[in-house]
């Protein structure tokens, strides 16, 4: 696998600190390719997103409102041995209605409209799947044309917590490990790469490599990007208020 036409390095976390993951990442950064193959997120034990806003989306984003992007979401949570989902249907919910803060100041949102708990052995998957390996035999099972795709996954021993196939070449889809699922931050920025966006060093900023607990702003600039990456790849996602799926 590439990213921007050279490997990428799988990096140990425990054995970098910060500084050092937002280096590692710069090809991922403003002004790259805008052909882009899969890009790792690396995260350090985010802390849970905090609401500061009392308007909220609902788990359906349709609306009257012209400039409103809302798009569909799709979201395959892989079972234990137990049956037990990494993400349960309730949490899938909150999950969204949070990123859909996060995502509020673009006037974009998200809305479930389908949500699958798998035993993922009976498809011949592994629970915790080596995403370079694996990725993509995921994404072509479960991805759909008409609406993002999301997969909860087992625990991962690398570094790499989260993984978004950009605009171009499919199958689409994230994967999301375990630990790191129900943090609206962390897909929240998966959802920023999926709609186009490159890393940036602003340490506030959600596309910021290193997703932190602070790591919540949308600037304009991408926004505008985002927004216009929905018009151009993919409007199936796109619900208007009338639309019936
Ligand atoms: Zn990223």
């Amino acid at each position: 696998m590439t990213l921007h036409g050279r490997k990428v390095r799988t990096m140990r976390i425990q054995s970098l600190n910060p500084v050092l993951l937002i280096l590692a990442l710069s090809a991922c950064g403003p002004g790259a390719s805008p052909i882009s193959p899969t890009v790792p997120a690396q995260t350090m034990d985010p802390a849970p997103p905090q609401n500061s806003s009392t308007q909220t989306y609902s788990a359906t984003c349709r609306s009257n409102d012209p400039d409103l992007q809302c798009l569909g979401l799709k979201v395959v949570s892989f079972q234990n041995e137990s049956g037990i989902p990494v993400l349960k249907e309730s949490e899938t919910l909150k999950l969204i209605e949070e990123m859909n803060q996060v995502w509020k100041p673009c006037k974009i949102a998200f809305q479930l409209e389908k949500y699958e708990a798998i035993h993922p052995e009976s498809q011949g998957l592994p629970y915790s799947p080596d995403w370079k390996r694996d990725s993509d035999t995921i994404r072509a099972r479960f991805d759909e044309n008409n609406r993002f795709l999301i997969v909860a996954v087992g625990p991962w021993t690398n570094a790499t917590i989260a993984v978004a196939q950009m605009p171009g070449n499919g199958p689409f889809g994230i994967l999301v490990s375990e630990k790191y699922a129900k943090n609206a931050y962390t897909v929240g920025h998966e959802l920023g790469h999926y709609q186009g966006l490159y890393h940036l060093r602003n340490k506030r900023n959600l596309m910021n490599s290193y997703i932190g607990p602070f790591t919540s702003d949308l600037g304009s600039g991408q926004c505008s990007f985002a927004r216009k990456t929905n018009l151009k790849h993919w409007r199936k996602m796109l619900r208007g208020p009338t639309d019936v799926l």
